[in-house]
């Protein structure tokens, strides 16, 4: 930090990697150009040679109605959202701008999505593994975590489709107030009356992750969110990439934050919510002991799950087993369409 008086710094400045205080954020080609109509700035082709977008030019590092929809949408201020390659880079951004490689470690609750520690790991960032409680909710003393820039809490949580309280959460807020508390809300479109969106102007240590990939059924153009303070979002914009969003994503995400858009989504999320009723209804019929979901998937424990691994396997059908120890005898389904319902529960009528 050098000169600068470490109390005249905010908590994202206090826990960003020193050296990053230094910076200037990089001045991407759209920020540079000034006014005019003669572009010349950023060595692009004058040519634009497809039928989409002006694909010869360079988007904006953060297009301005990719972030005013999902404000909209979010109901976050424009002023305290971040867009990027899906929640993903939002992981791995976080990591780089906050822990010192060899030093600083990340928290997680296990079992949980594995992005958190992979991301870790290939910055040699420290990862501070605790466990979910038997019914997979938070420990009750999570003063443990302490020492770790980054707490990341994943709710509704992939695998186990469980969810936490908002009250709970808000508590986690309150005793960690000089970390980060990352609450991952990729499924959160499954659960609303679950989000701490609006818990982001309370609580400086607050941020989100969200994503376009599960809901709004766009996991193939690579787009998320981060939410949080205008201190986390000012530090997060001296790592991210100039470019972040192509050009063509950033359209196909506004058109998917319309109204009709988001009429879709949630039509599609009581259509797989249904769907996942009949599947879990029919699994727990089967004999299989299934773990309640907020989210578009669920993880069911088998007596013996070779024999169903095998025969989903058989059939054609791709679902995700585990080696964490907590989940060797359980399967993950996603929800899916009518059509591909019947025919999981029919393959898994004749296994069990
Ligand atoms: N968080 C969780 C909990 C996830 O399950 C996933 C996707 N598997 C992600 C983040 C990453 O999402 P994205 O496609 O936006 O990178």
């Amino acid at each position: 930090v050098g000169a600068i008086e470490m109390s005249t710094l905010n908590l994202a400045e206090r826990l960003a990697r020193p050296e990053l205080l230094n910076l200037e954020p990089y001045q991407s080609a759209r920020r540079i150009g000034g006014r005019g109509d003669i572009w010349i700035n950023a060595n692009e082709s004058p040519f634009n040679r497809t039928e989409l977008a002006r694909l010869n030019r360079y988007p904006e590092c953060q297009p301005p109605e990719l972030i005013e929809a999902y404000s909209k949408y979010s109901k976050v201020p424009a002023a305290n959202i971040v867009c990027g390659r899906g929640a993903d880079e939002a992981i791995e951004l976080l990591i780089r701008a906050f822990c010192v490689p060899g030093r600083d470690s990340i928290a997680i609750f296990g079992p949980t999505y594995g992005m958190y520690s992979i991301s870790a790991k290939t910055f040699n960032v420290g990862v501070n593994a605790l466990s979910l409680t038997e019914d997979y909710a938070l420990p009750a003393d999570v003063s443990g975590v302490k020492g770790c820039k980054l707490v990341f809490i994943c709710n509704p949580n992939n695998p186990t489709g469980t969810v936490l309280s908002v009250e709970r959460i808000e508590q986690v807020l309150q005793q960690l107030p000089e970390q980060l508390v990352v609450v991952d809300e990729a499924y959160i479109e499954f659960c609303p009356e679950y989000s701490v969106a609006n818990l982001l102007a309370s609580y400086p240590n607050l941020v989100i992750l969200r994503t376009l990939s599960k809901a709004f059924a766009l996991a193939g153009a690579r787009c998320g969110f981060l939410m949080a303070n205008t201190d986390v979002i000012n530090i997060i914009m001296l790592v991210i990439a100039p470019y972040p969003v192509p050009l063509p994503v950033s359209t196909l995400a506004v058109n998917a934050l319309s109204d009709a858009g988001i009429s879709n989504m949630l039509a599609d999320v009581e259509l797989l919510k249904a769907q996942g009723k009949r599947l879990g209804d029919a699994l727990t019929e089967l004999g299989a002991n299934v773990v309640p979901s907020g989210a578009n998937f669920l993880l069911a424990y088998f007596d013996d799950v070779a024999t169903v691994s095998n025969g989903l396997k058989e059939a054609g059908i791709v679902a995700r087993a585990y080696r964490d120890p907590r989940l060797v005898d359980a399967i993950r389904f996603s929800f899916t369409n009518e059509a591909e319902t019947n025919q999981i529960i029919a393959v898994l009528r004749n296994i069990l």
